[in-house]
């Protein structure tokens, strides 16, 4: 099982959000502590096979969608 857990994207809070990882941009409530709309985005895998098949597929392929995903949830400037 893959989880995503979603924190705010301001680095000095940075507290737990109770927020899918699917809402857009334009629907996310900001933080309720500093009012941020960033999000920062942290994969967890509980499941063993997945975590193998994971590493795998970052061995072979740096083109992997999920891996792609991943980084672009750290990199984009969720703020315009
Ligand atoms: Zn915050």
């Amino acid at each position: 099982m893959a989880e995503v857990l979603v924190y705010c994207g301001n680095q000095k809070c940075g507290v737990a959000l109770n927020e899918s990882p699917d809402t857009p941009v334009e629907k996310r409530q900001p933080c309720p502590k500093c009012g941020a709309l960033l999000r920062e985005f942290d994969l967890r895998v509980s499941d063993e096979v997945n975590v193998k098949s994971f590493i795998d597929i970052k061995k072979k392929s740096t083109r992997c969608s999920t891996l792609l995903d991943v980084k672009r949830w750290h990199n984009t400037p969720l703020l315009s």
